[in-house]
């Protein structure tokens, strides 16, 4: 058997043409239907969407409207799930992280170590900027001497691009892949994974530790779908670990977990609380071409690289356009999710090459910049949850120097979201560490 092929749950498309005889072959491999049929619906074996009949008939059967993207799942094809490798090489001292947990990181490290030993699923509530990755290599590390199979699932590219270099720089003697949809590289069977939550689907029964990072993240938060396929790509009894910087009670509540909370942020400074400004008919405006003052008076007056946050693309680019006008000099970017020269912009970002960026929610969080502002433009959109606006205050002030930024949300009223995300900076600036 080809290493590529071990703990997948594959379509036959998804299989190399010269493999294709072997796992019709194979008698451990199990061939399942695509779909079952339950009454009026018909449900995905990849992602347990329940797809209504009518919405998904084909002339020869079924397909899953909601997993399309992952290649297209039919109620007459096959899903292809190839057992994993049964015995794992016990692995050496493998993490070459030369850096030192704080007290506090140390704690919640111990906590992830004693969960792998009880057996137990953990919750990391831990704030913005309080180095959850570095926690994590304790357990990475311990799993690996013990021949596990360990992925980091996250629901945004953006989150999995920064993690990877980070996790292959502190582990250089694993082997480790990076899945997601567009990236170069193939799934080789490495016991080290980092990928997007929607990869998961492609696994079955394969790793023996799920990390889920950004866990409150859209869209695994909400997604059944996500949720089903993460369950299958663990093993029976294998450990979930979830990672949040906002507290959620579906996830803690999870079966049989325990619980870390860090309130600090690793270089032991508050988390910025976000100053709120009310705009009158903000949208109409700026769809008109007008500024508000308070954003024309920050650029002005603009000593960080800023970050403008908007909840949609068309409001984002009329933006763009007033404000190129009206500060030429300026270096400037935008991103959103379809854009072509997303990793570009944001790289430019990060080396302090832009004044101002403007993006959609998908910079929320886990993307760090050095000493910037933030604004977020309408934050009483419905886009901009609890969650989210937590997540975007989370972006100042996350390195260990004093220059710190501003938080700004400008709106047309204040929202539960707006209240309810201040409420809980506040109180986690109060709260000791527990
Ligand atoms: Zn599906």
């Amino acid at each position: 058997m080809d290493e590529t092929l071990y703990g997948r749950q594959l379509l036959k498309s998804d299989i190399p043409k010269s493999l294709r005889h072997v796992v019709d072959n194979d008698k451990q491999i199990k061939k399942v239907a695509g779909m079952s049929i339950n009454g009026q619906f018909v449900i995905c074996q990849r992602c347990g969407h329940k797809n209504h009949r009518s919405q998904c008939q084909t002339s020869t059967g079924y397909y899953c409207v909601y997993c399309i993207n992952m290649g297209k799942v039919k109620s007459d094809a096959f899903l292809y799930r190839i057992p994993r490798k049964l015995k794992q090489a016990k692995r050496e001292n493998c993490c070459e992280w030369k850096g030192e947990l704080t007290k506090i990181q140390q704690r919640v490290a111990n906590d992830l170590l004693t969960a792998y030993d009880n057996q137990t699923n953990h919750f990391v509530h831990a704030v913005t900027g309080a180095g959850k990755t570095e926690m994590l290599f304790p357990l990475i590390e311990k799993s690996l001497i013990d021949g596990k199979i360990i992925g980091i699932a996250t629901p945004r590219i953006d989150v999995c691009l920064e993690l990877f270099p980070r996790l292959q720089a502190a582990f250089p003697s694993i082997n480790s892949n990076l899945l997601y949809g567009k990236s170069k590289q193939e799934f080789d069977g490495a016991p080290l994974v980092i990928c997007t939550t929607h990869q998961l689907m492609r696994f079955f029964h394969y790793f023996d530790i799920l990390v889920i990072d950004e866990a409150d993240a859209f869209p695994y938060v909400n997604s059944a779908e996500l949720q089903y396929a993460t369950k299958n790509a663990l093993v029976k009894k294998g450990m979930m670990v979830f990672l949040t910087a906002t507290s959620n009670k579906n996830l803690e509540n999870y079966q049989n977990t325990t619980r870390s909370v860090v309130s600090r942020r690793f270089h032991g400074r508050d988390l910025p609380v976000p100053n709120t400004f009310y705009c009158p008919k903000l949208s109409t405006q700026l769809r008109k071409g007008t500024l508000p003052k308070k954003l024309i008076q920050t650029i002005d007056k603009q000593t960080h690289p800023l970050i403008l946050f908007f909840p949609d693309i068309s409001l984002m680019l009329d933006s763009y356009n007033v404000l190129k006008k009206r500060w030429p000099d300026k270096q400037m970017g935008v991103v959103y999710a379809s854009s072509k020269t997303r990793e570009e912009t944001v790289e430019k970002m990060r080396q302090g090459e832009l004044d101002i960026l403007l993006s959609t929610t998908i910079l929320e969080r886990g993307v760090t910049f050095h000493c910037i502002s933030v604004m977020v433009v309408c934050a009483d959109h419905r886009v901009f949850n609890r969650a989210t606006l937590i997540q975007i205050a989370g972006r100042v002030g996350r390195s260990g120097d004093s220059a710190v930024g501003e938080v700004l949300f400008l709106h047309e009223g204040k929202t539960t979201a707006i209240k309810q995300a201040i409420k809980e900076i506040k109180q986690m600036n109060r709260r000791s560490t527990l």
